[in-house]
């Protein structure tokens, strides 16, 4: 359809999304909780840190408490490569309290690419006459979820929708009712996706009630960016996406419609990464203090080269590879309790080095076209994808790659369903609990994956691992050990899907 006719039919649909209501009940005094100009100020007034409250900062962040923003802006001012280490150290050391040494797993899926926003660094902003738009009918995403699930033995899902009248609530809660429905013959048992996170636009009240009830995981918004003047630059006037306000209060909403888990981010590269960082921490505290609960994931994605789109090109913010790794660190110091997404987006050397800044979660075999896992025509055609992927490698070459370094690679998704959420789960993250219930089911999860998918050398290398955890879950977890093994055994057997 051409540009202005689709514009025009879209219209009533664009002027019905968002309800000033449900941004004025959040204000306080007409006011949001991002002050742009506070936030430059203790940053400007910021001093580095002496060494004794240095050892005060970190003491706080290894005890699991979020920093403050006088903490983080100090922390910010280091310009000591030795000190950066030390931060590093102390990053590491909270991941592995916090989550041990399992890293998630999980797959994005795109199934449609149509939007009627204009967001000038994404591929498939409106205007981008150049894109094929698509959206997956029914049974292409279950074609979809074959392969994920058949071929490359995922479990876990981000599943990602443009903002269009076509990809609406209901077409989002019917894909998901498909996602969920297919089960596939693995090579020893049977696979399934067993949970769905969603990544879409903000949301109303009601839409975000009907969202959870169809059994998503955790909800994901990125702000973008947090700089009202940039956001207005990026976000054309007009779209729906151009109202922050929206767009900032889309969790708020989210727990008023019942959500526990929200997932926030920032794409970094649009602004200053010092402010869009203490916006992220000024998100976090905002949660805690309205709702109780904090993010349960940060992103914090880099602006990625996209198809017939310039923007990148001549960035003024874009992030060196050492601030890059500077933000990650900052966001575990500083927001210690939450899982931290690091995406395929980023190169294979940039994610091996993020592993020891105390990321939590990432992707593999990631496809980001539409229809791109079942339909070898889609997987490379640029046409159809949001922007440019930096590591393609395969979900095995991941595992294998994160087995010899150490790390167990989790399909769990036991959490959400034996209601470790919401402020459940931010007591035990706290506490160095859901570390130890998480470790079992990664193991039990991890034998399932290796026995259904993993070449020959990955398995091998994946049994030594697997071998040495349960030794140590039989020293340090002798209570639970009798449960666990005889569930191990289980899934050996071929049953699936067990957890603790
Ligand atoms: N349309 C929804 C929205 O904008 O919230 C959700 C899906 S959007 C496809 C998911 C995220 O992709 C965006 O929030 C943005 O941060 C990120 N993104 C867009 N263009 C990008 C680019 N060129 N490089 C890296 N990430 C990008
Ligand atoms: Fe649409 Fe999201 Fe892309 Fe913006 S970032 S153009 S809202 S898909």
């Amino acid at each position: 359809m051409p540009l202005q006719q689709d514009a025009k039919s879209n219209k009533s649909w664009i002027d019905s999304r968002i309800k000033q209501e449900e941004i004025d009940k959040y204000l306080k005094n007409g006011s949001d909780f991002i002050p742009d100009e506070e936030i430059w100020d203790v940053l400007n007034n910021a001093k580095k840190p002496s060494p004794k409250i240095l050892k005060q900062i970190l003491a706080k962040a290894m005890a699991v408490e979020t920093m403050s923003p006088v903490e983080l802006a100090s922390l910010i001012k280091i310009d000591d490569p030795k000190v950066w280490k030390k931060l590093a150290q102390v990053a590491v050391k909270i991941k592995k309290r916090v989550y041990d040494n399992r890293i998630v797993t999980f797959a994005p899926l795109y199934l449609g690419n149509f939007c009627v926003n204009d967001c000038k660094y994404c591929g498939f902003r409106r205007s981008n006459t150049e894109v094929k738009r698509e959206i997956l009918s029914i049974d292409e995403v279950k074609k979809e979820i074959e392969s994920l699930v058949g071929k490359i033995g995922h479990k876990r899902l981000i599943v990602v929708y443009g903002e269009h009248p076509k990809t609406d609530i209901d077409y989002i809660k019917e894909t998901i009712r498909a996602i969920y429905s297919v089960k596939v013959k693995t090579r020893n048992g049977e696979g399934n996706i067993r949970r769905v996170n969603v990544n879409a636009a903000p949301m109303s009240i009601a839409d975000l009630k009907e969202l959870k009830k169809a059994g998503i995981g955790t909800f994901q918004v990125f702000q973008e960016t947090y700089h009202k003047e940039t956001y207005k630059k990026v976000h054309p006037e007009g779209t729906i996406k151009g109202n922050y306000h929206w767009r900032l209060y889309a969790m708020h909403r989210a727990f008023d419609g019942g959500f526990d888990d929200v997932g926030i981010g920032a794409l970094f590269g649009l602004y200053d990464w010092r402010f869009e960082v203490m916006a992220l921490l000024y998100h976090a505290r905002e949660l805690e203090a309205t709702f109780g609960i904090g993010p349960h994931t940060i992103s914090f994605p880099r602006i990625e080269p996209a198809f017939n789109t310039i923007f990148r090109d001549n960035l003024k913010y874009k992030v060196s590879d050492s601030d890059f790794k500077k933000i990650m660190i900052l966001i575990r110091l500083a927001v210690p309790y939450t899982g931290m997404i690091l995406t395929a987006r980023e190169n294979e050397k940039m994610r091996r080095e993020a592993l020891a800044l105390g990321i939590t979660q990432t992707d593999a075999s990631s496809k980001i076209g539409v229809g791109a896992y079942s339909n070898e025509e889609n997987i490379q055609n640029k046409k159809k994808e949001q922007f440019v992927l930096g590591d393609s490698r395969s979900l095995d070459s991941v595992i294998q790659e994160l087995a010899r370094m150490g790390y167990i690679t989790s399909f769990c998704t036991a959490g959400y369903r034996c209601g470790r959420t919401g402020k459940n789960i931010m007591e035990l993250l706290k506490t160095g609990t859901e570390g130890k219930f998480c470790k079992l089911n990664a193991i039990l999860t991890f034998r399932e994956w290796l026995d259904d998918f993993a070449s020959p050398e990955t398995k091998e290398i994946g049994e030594k691992l697997i071998k040495k955890e349960i030794l140590e879950v039989k020293k340090k977890m002798p209570k639970m050990y009798k449960a666990f093994i005889n569930y191990y055994r289980k899934i050996e057997g071929g049953e699936r899907d067990l957890f603790l």
